[in-house]
């Protein structure tokens, strides 16, 4: 005898819809978050690594929060208006690749077209010219809090200009019937495979003599990838079929509907380990760039600064970004 009772069919029907709309959710809030916080963790944290050792006597001591405060660029997007287009750039705005139309300085691009088109349109690369020199001014004045503060940031959003979804208005797959993409790049394929298959001890950083230059050679990088980034995903959905691409996983102890391991491993294979080679070219080029900011400083002395502790003052204003973000419902703006 049956010691439970049959659920009517409508019943069933409902559960299963709910079930359905609750893990579609999930998978998708799982989407909107540049590189992923895994992966904008790693990229500062292995970033120290390379540095030389007159920094390395103050990043290595203070790694954690060179990793905690990775995030609070995309925290802030919760909160500030202003912050959204700091992480992206819509190059395909300005026409075909290499973009000419759109000039490298801020000044002559901002006369071209009209300054609220630039900001609308995402200004990634300034933005990290910008986070540079705060960054060389935070050594100039031995700032130790500004210093921690300024790389950590910095260490996200040049991450960021290395994602080649970060430099299109199809950002997320939603002009091609794609929708989620975004997120299975940067933070499916790093989530399942950066741990046992990523290669990240990369050398030392190199100085950098013309940044701008070098990041607008990174968000042109980017926006090339675009194209194989979404053919090869729309390709290996055609041959494994849509009933193969998802599957329901336990995501810290929560059923989930996410791209199936299957199914991110033959893409990252397909991509030629395309995600891997982005985050180690992030790695390299955060290292370089904090690097590139405390000779311009005049290579002040850190040592002095590794015994100076942050107060708890100021931990507690850093703490207030945590409070906010976690009481927010949206991203404020366009997600990435
Ligand atoms: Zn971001």
């Amino acid at each position: 005898m049956d010691c439970y009772t049959r659920l009517p069919l409508d019943s069933i029907r409902m559960k299963r819809l709910i079930f359905f709309f609750v893990t579609s959710f999930l998978l998708f809030c799982t989407n909107v978050l540049g590189w992923g916080f895994y992966a904008h963790t790693k990229i500062n944290y292995y970033a120290v690594f390379l540095l030389p050792p007159e920094m390395m006597v103050l990043y290595k001591p203070y790694i954690q929060f060179i990793q905690d405060h990775a995030t609070d660029p995309d925290k802030r997007r919760y909160i500030m208006a202003a912050e959204a287009p700091r992480h992206y750039i819509d190059l395909d705005y300005y026409g075909t690749y290499p973009f000419h139309s759109l000039p490298h300085s801020w000044s002559q691009a901002t006369e071209r077209y009209c300054e609220d088109t630039i900001i609308s349109n995402g200004m990634v690369p300034w933005h990290v010219l910008n986070m540079q020199q705060r960054l060389t001014n935070a050594f100039i004045k031995k700032d130790l809090l500004a210093i921690l503060k300024t790389s950590a940031e910095l260490g996200h959003y040049i991450a960021d200009a290395h994602v080649p979804l970060h430099t299109s208005s199809n950002h997320n797959g939603q002009l091609t019937n794609q929708t989620g993409i975004h997120g299975f790049w940067e933070s499916r394929v790093p989530e399942l495979l950066a741990e046992n298959e990523f290669e990240f001890m990369l050398g030392t950083a190199s100085y950098i003599s013309n940044p701008s230059d070098y990041i607008w050679n990174v968000v042109l990088e980017s926006a090339k990838a675009v194209d194989s980034v979404l053919s090869m995903e729309a390709l290996l959905t055609k041959k494994m079929g849509k009933g193969n691409k998802y599957s329901f996983e336990n995501r810290n102890g929560i059923i989930v509907k996410q791209y199936a391991s299957s199914f991110t491993k033959l893409y990252h294979q397909q991509l030629n380990n395309m995600v891997e080679r982005r985050m180690q070219q992030s790695i390299f080029t955060v290292s370089s760039f904090w690097y590139t900011a405390w000779v311009n400083a005049g290579q002040p002395n850190l040592r002095e600064l590794s015994s100076q502790i942050i107060s708890s003052k100021d931990m507690e204003v850093l703490e207030n970004l945590n409070k906010e973000w976690r009481l927010a419902t949206q991203i404020i703006g366009r997600e990435e």
